[in-house]
């Protein structure tokens, strides 16, 4: 019996130190994302899309914008990719700045694997017949993803508490890290009571803002200054602010975060998801234009 409890012991601080700190939102904000992305496609964009799809997905996008965040144990390298440290409570970004790895290493942050990702799939030729030296079906599956990462705020977070990871806080009754409330619980609680926890319902309330509240925003949403074909800065700048004002705004270790929360928080959650869906379907329409 002892020894079971032993086992038992060993087993859940395994557990403790093998689940990996989650980046990014969950699956249904992921989902969300590519899946107002690949309704908004050009005729060329959509076309090459649903040739660099793997054939699991059917087609379908939305199905595999998680895909980057299973696989971060056979692409351990890909993991600081996914997000960015800014300074503690400077509510600023910088690329030259904060786009580097815990190491120091420049351009490893989910800024720069935006741009990363983009000039891969620039090399997409429709037709061509030849061959790119990237493999841009997974080119495609992490610029899917990263651009729905950066616009999760707390993506764009301080140093010192990892965006949110090291916060812990109450979500209603549940235990929970602050930089999952906003990764999952918010969209969670919404699906419950808003939309008979159905995703799609919550993608269809989203389009339907898109063309009707937020339809003079759009424009500015999806342009991108210049002739650049990636504007991840001005997202990640959003995204600080966003954090700032909204995600760590009265929370402090132990909170209970309840309706006064989730009722101010989920617009801006809403609002974001939209961003991020009408902006990637922007950068691949450039992209493959
Ligand atoms: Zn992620």
């Amino acid at each position: 019996m002892e020894l079971h409890k032993f086992h038992v012991l060993l087993a859940m601080v395994f557990v403790l130190f093998l689940v990996p700190v989650v980046h990014g939102w969950g699956l249904d904000g992921h989902y969300s994302v590519c899946k107002i992305a690949q309704s908004r496609l050009s005729k060329a964009a959509a076309k090459a899309v649903e040739e660099l799809l793997p054939h699991s997905a059917n087609g379908d996008l939305a199905s595999v914008c998680i895909w980057a965040d299973r696989v971060k144990f056979r692409y351990h390298w890909s993991s600081p990719l996914h997000y960015i440290d800014t300074p503690d409570k400077l509510c600023t970004y910088r690329y030259s700045r904060d786009c580097k790895d815990e190491d120091g290493v420049a351009d490893r942050c989910v800024a720069g694997a935006i741009n990363n990702y983009t000039n891969q799939l620039l090399t997409y030729n429709k037709g061509s017949g030849q061959a790119s030296t990237y493999n841009l079906t997974e080119a495609l599956l992490f610029l899917s993803h990263f651009i729905g990462d950066i616009h999760q705020p707390l993506h764009v977070g301080f140093t010192s508490d990892r965006g949110g990871n090291t916060i812990d806080v109450h979500w209603y009754r549940r235990k929970a890290v602050l930089h999952h409330v906003w990764d999952t619980n918010i969209i969670e609680t919404a699906e419950e009571r808003y939309d008979d926890s159905n995703v799609d319902e919550l993608v269809d309330a989203l389009q339907k803002n898109i063309t009707t509240g937020w339809a003079d925003q759009v424009d500015s949403w999806e342009s991108c200054s210049g002739n650049m074909t990636a504007c991840p800065d001005i997202y990640a700048s959003e995204g600080i602010k966003a954090a700032c004002d909204w995600a760590y705004k009265g929370v402090t270790e132990d909170s209970t975060l309840e309706d006064d929360y989730f009722l101010t928080r989920y617009p801006i959650v809403q609002w974001r998801l939209a961003q991020g869906g009408v902006r990637l379907a922007a950068t691949l329409n450039r992209i493959f234009e």
